[in-house]
């Protein structure tokens, strides 16, 4: 067990770091951030934060050495960077990275454990597209194979015309078949040191243009019906890769069963309900987790919740949140600016709560 005063690496500057600071510091616990130059809004809760390009390894060795474990709140930091921090100090094997920064391979891993992703294709070149649209047809969707996020790089194809129309980007892409859902879900757990896993309630999830929204408790019949399956893939793939921390999968429910879209090997923003809605969050049970402390209670503590993300100009007027009835939760990111699309903060509503 990390001893209180010990210091925790964060790599990645942004809201899950600073969310996850806020825990670390709550377990008497002091957190060093690391990122590039940005909008590093983690840096707001620790107690220092180094801003450096991500290889820059004079940087990385003086944030290592005053580390006592690393981790990280953002999946795309480069798999060089990661080993350039001696390997103890990482708290989850870089394997986890290596697997979900590419779409193709976290598809593949997690067909390799059962589960079911909707049909895709490595696309490489025009040609290999128009390949992708005769074999799995339309309507699908592009997406660039690696950096992607909150629906970016992503190209929805209705018909086979209007493939015509979408660029091709020039790096490495899949094409997948558009999925028919129900609904979204994810199955988020925490596994620790020892290889004790513990899940979370799996909400539903609403998106809009490939953004998460809204993640609603209860999460209704079908989903509940396909948690146990879906926990099932989640497990293997946490126990195959060694991790150690909170890891998210994120799933289609159709009326066949889950088709699995992507992992998070982090924290993610469907549990942020976690904070008020569990009896321990996310970002406390990855600190714990990668501290070699006792896992917490991860129980639902309310009959309903609903987490709703505030975006973009939305965050100037968020304070009026808290003149609504029903004591919601308000959680703003501090970012500087409220620019379209960007996630600015959240809350959280609780319905009455479970005995
Ligand atoms: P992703 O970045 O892969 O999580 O995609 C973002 C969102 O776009 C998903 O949460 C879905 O709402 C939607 N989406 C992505 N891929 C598919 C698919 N193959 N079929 C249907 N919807 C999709």
């Amino acid at each position: 067990m990390l001893p209180p005063g010990s210091t925790i690496g964060i790599l990645g500057g942004g809201q899950l770091g600073r969310m996850m600071a806020v825990a670390a510091v709550q377990l008497g616990y002091k957190v060093i951030g690391f990122a590039p130059a940005g909008d590093n809004v983690a840096g707001d809760v620790c107690a220092d934060f180094i801003t450096a390009a991500w290889d820059d390894a004079a940087a990385l060795a003086a944030f290592a050495g005053r580390c006592a474990v690393v981790t990280w709140e953002f999946e795309n930091v480069p798999l060089g960077t990661v080993s350039a921090i001696p390997q103890h100090l990482l708290a989850c094997p870089s394997r986890a990275l290596e697997v979900a920064q590419d779409r193709l391979n976290e598809k593949n891993f997690a067909a390799e454990f059962g589960g079911t992703p909707a049909p895709y294709a490595r696309v490489e070149s025009p040609a290999d597209f128009a390949a992708a649209l005769t074999s799995i047809g339309t309507p699908g969707i592009l997406k660039t194979a690696r950096d992607g996020y909150d629906g970016k790089g992503q190209w929805r194809v209705r018909s086979a015309l209007e493939a015509g129309g979408v660029p091709f980007p020039g790096v490495t892409c899949i094409y997948e078949g558009f999925v028919t859902y129900e609904t979204e879900f994810s199955v988020i757990l925490v596994r620790g040191r020892d290889g004790t896993i513990k899940f979370w309630d799996s909400t539903a999830n609403l998106h809009e243009g490939g953004m998460l929204t809204q993640s609603i408790l209860p999460a209704g019949a079908l989903v509940e019906a396909q948690v146990p399956a879906a926990r099932q893939l989640a497990a293997k793939v946490a126990d195959t890769l060694g991790y150690v921390g909170v890891l998210t999968l994120e799933f289609f429910a159709t009326r066949e069963g889950p088709v699995f879209n992507e992992m998070a090997p982090r924290v993610h923003n469907s549990g942020h309900w976690t904070i008020e809605g569990a009896a321990t969050s996310q970002f406390e049970n990855h600190i714990r987790a990668i501290c070699g402390l006792p896992l917490g209670g991860t129980a639902t503590r309310f009959a309903s919740i609903e987490m709703r993300n505030i975006v973009g100009e939305d965050a100037l007027k968020a304070h009026a949140i808290l003149n609504e009835p029903g004591e919601p939760h308000l959680h703003l990111y501090g970012k500087a600016e409220a620019r379209e699309g960007r996630k600015m903060g959240h809350v959280t509503r609780v319905g009455h709560a479970l005995k």
